[in-house]
């Protein structure tokens, strides 16, 4: 199971590692959008880390909330309420406790995903966030399907997010900013969806 403390692990590095790869998330922003997703996404892990340092988060439940309204309230830009809706909706499906075993993290996951879609409408193909964190969701359940351990299911995951993250290079984007640049959005990745395969490798780092 993942414990509140493997969580909050992944948050910090979610948080170490987008300032990390800051410049780069916002030069792929700088060929398709305005050029502020690394610095909007630095902002709001700088405040989701803020708010980890001053304790006393309780359960998975609370744990997941506050971190999606740090982030509603501090990241801006489309991606601000659609990262703060996917922490939302994986509180809003997560259990009152202090751990979360595999069904319970593949159900928080897949909420998670689901609002991101609701809320921006896009679907794989659309150059997005959505073509690292749905593949990523699907290869969850199924790894945890064929009966692998929690582990290696959420390495699975991170993998296709990878690939995910990959594959918008080539796509024309029909979501976002991004889509106002018609085909000349295509030959870039994605930053969206590169801040997602970043989410979901710090979630496998976090529970090795
Ligand atoms: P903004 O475009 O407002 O400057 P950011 O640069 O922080 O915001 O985030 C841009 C990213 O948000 C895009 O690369 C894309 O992955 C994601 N995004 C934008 N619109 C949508 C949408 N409707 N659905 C899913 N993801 C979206
Ligand atoms: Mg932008
Ligand atoms: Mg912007």
């Amino acid at each position: 199971a993942l414990t509140i403390g493997a969580l909050q692990q992944w948050l910090y590095r979610f948080a170490s590692e987008i300032t990390t790869q800051a410049d780069w998330l916002t030069e792929l922003d700088s060929a398709i959008g305005d050029a502020d997703h690394g610095t909007n996404m630095v902002r709001g892990t700088a405040a989701v880390v803020t708010k980890l340092d001053g304790g006393a988060t309780g359960t998975v439940q609370e744990l997941l909330k506050a971190v999606g309204m740090t982030l509603v309230a501090t990241v801006g830009g489309a991606s601000g309420s659609l990262y703060g809706t996917f922490f939302i909706e994986m509180a809003r499906n997560s259990p009152a406790d202090v751990q979360l075993n595999g069904s319970e993290l593949e159900n928080a996951l897949h909420a998670g995903v689901n609002g991101v879609i609701a809320r921006g409408h896009a679907t794989v193909g659309d150059k997005t966030m959505i073509d690292a964190l749905e593949p990523a969701v699907t290869a969850l359940s199924q790894s945890l399907a064929d009966g692998q351990q929690l582990q290696c299911s959420i390495a699975a995951a991170a993998a296709a997010a990878t690939t995910g993250r990959d594959s918008t290079k080539p796509l024309v984007a029909r979501k976002g900013r991004a889509s106002y640049l018609g085909e000349r959005s295509a030959g870039h990745i994605d930053p969206g969806a590169a801040s997602a395969a970043i989410l979901l490798a710090a979630l496998a780092a976090s529970i090795g």
